[in-house]
């Protein structure tokens, strides 16, 4: 097989492929939020069932019905309280949680009606109004004078902070990055979140007290998990995961190859978008949460032609139904059942990639492309962690934990993305960091 394939046209990468006006109408937040009136409206559609499926459904068990009659009787403090007690990011998952496939999904008025009650939205009109008054609802409990370290300053991080802060110890969160809030600041689609969401819901969960920060800190390059087990009552490992997936593919390490995370993080973190290089032609790889974003944000930048292509069908992609027909009606192409073969190569840089069929009959198609990403999911990095992948029991390259999200080792727990068996969610990583501080707590108190 030839390495150079025939040249075809020079790479269109570029900025401002659409004014700054377009960009921002395209980058306007997915849902917007309730009025009143709206609000008022979904809480009556409620039947506020017993069993509440809904809850049920929900990783983090928020009290639903609960939260919801709050509403209605216009006690929207009491609501959030409700809310915010079983998950600190109800706002954040308000916004990203795919409800269409967890609480929304059980509601019974999908039977009755083929429409769920909006708990999602209702949740955010609740939450939303506690964040704008600024209003601190959580308290720390009698200081304990035990201290605990967490790392990474994600969802899980800082769902576990929050509560051991609650019950009255001291947390110290090591976070690598200047900005706390893990990839709800550096990864979910800008849509989702817009306005700071992320930032300003860092302060609120600060906001209690209890927890120091040591921004520019990471486990393996500053400290290492013997020393943290030395120096603290017990630790969390929340550190989420910072490697991709390669292809493992001959010229994947080429210009025109990118991977969509750390494309992702640097639109959220630009402050103009239209100076943000956008390839004319985006062929996508993958069929995740990842991928969907990463083709959504391309066309919302401007690219003329974003595919998706996914190794498999429509009901195996883990993007939810729902977020296939969102990412179409923004104008991607999904293509199912087929896998990249090779790269096409032009000069240095790659121009396109041939494809192979993953059914029976297989053949292969090519697709040119001026920027190629790979979405095909995340790992650790347990290189750059120094030794700490061999002090714990690993199952396919995450952390096994328990119930209680207690690890092999004695006093550390873990949870989020790192931990083997989850759902790669936020509101799973805010269980998580919930979980392990209430299992933190009791094994402090016991040992007193
Ligand atoms: C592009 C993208 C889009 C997504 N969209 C959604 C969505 O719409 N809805 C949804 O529910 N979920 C979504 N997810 C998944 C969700 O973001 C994650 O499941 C969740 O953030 C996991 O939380 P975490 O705390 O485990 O990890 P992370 O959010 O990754 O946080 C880990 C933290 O640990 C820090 N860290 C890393 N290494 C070290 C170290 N050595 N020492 C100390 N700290 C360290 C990191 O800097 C980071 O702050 C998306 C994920 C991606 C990648
Ligand atoms: S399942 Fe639907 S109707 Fe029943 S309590 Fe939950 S939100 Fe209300």
């Amino acid at each position: 097989m030839n390495d150079q394939d025939p040249p075809g046209k020079a790479a269109d990468v570029r900025p401002g492929r659409l004014t700054g006006n377009e960009i921002a109408a395209n980058f306007a937040d997915m849902h917007p939020p309730l009025t009143p009136s709206e609000a008022v409206i979904d809480a009556d559609r409620c039947y506020f069932c017993y069993d509440a499926p809904c809850t049920t459904a929900c990783p983090t068990g928020i009290d639903i019905p609960g939260f919801i009659q709050k509403i209605r009787s216009g006690n929207l403090q009491g609501s959030a309280l409700t809310i915010l007690s079983e998950n600190i990011m109800g706002g954040m998952c308000a916004r990203v949680c795919p409800t269409e496939v967890l609480c929304e999904q059980a509601c019974v008025r999908n039977t009755h009606e083929d429409r769920p009650v909006r708990i999602g939205l209702l949740q955010r009109y609740a939450t939303d109004a506690v964040f704008k008054s600024g209003k601190q609802l959580f308290t720390r409990a009698a200081e304990t004078g035990r201290e605990i370290a967490v790392i990474g300053g994600g969802p899980a991080g800082l769902s576990c902070a929050h509560r051991l802060a609650m019950l009255g110890h001291h947390a110290i969160v090591f976070e690598p990055r200047d900005k706390l809030g893990g990839l709800n600041e550096y990864g979910i689609a800008a849509y989702k979140t817009v306005d700071e969401f992320a930032a300003s819901e860092v302060e609120y969960i600060l906001g209690i007290g209890g927890i120091e920060v040591r921004a520019g800190t990471a486990l393996g390059q500053n400290i290492t998990l013997q020393e943290l087990r030395e120096q603290y009552d017990a630790v969390f490992l929340g550190f989420g995961l910072g490697g991709v997936n390669g292809l493992g593919l001959e010229h994947e390490q080429l210009e025109g190859v990118a991977n969509a995370v750390d494309y992702i993080a640097e639109l959220r973190q630009s402050a103009d978008r239209s100076r943000l290089p956008v390839g004319r032609r985006v062929v996508v790889i993958g069929g995740g949460m990842t991928a969907i974003d990463i083709a959504v944000q391309s066309k919302a930048l401007g690219a003329e032609q974003v595919t998706m292509v996914y190794r498999r069908g429509q009901e195996q992609m883990s993007a939810s139904r729902y977020e296939q027909e969102f990412a179409q009606t923004r104008g991607v192409s999904l293509r199912y059942w087929a896998k990249p073969r090779r790269f096409l190569v032009d000069g240095a840089r790659v121009r396109g990639v041939e494809f192979e069929t993953t059914q029976s009959g297989a053949g292969t198609w090519t697709l040119d492309a001026d920027v190629v990403f790979k979405a095909i999911g995340q790992k650790a990095t347990w290189e750059r962690l120094a030794g700490t992948g061999e002090l714990l029991e690993l199952r396919e390259g995450r952390i096994a934990v328990d119930a209680e999200r207690r690890t092999s080792l004695g006093g550390v727990w873990a949870g989020g993305d790192c931990v083997y068996g989850g759902e790669d969610l936020t509101v799973s990583a805010v269980q998580d960091g919930k979980l392990a501080a209430i299992s933190i707590d009791r094994f402090l108190r016991a040992g007193a």
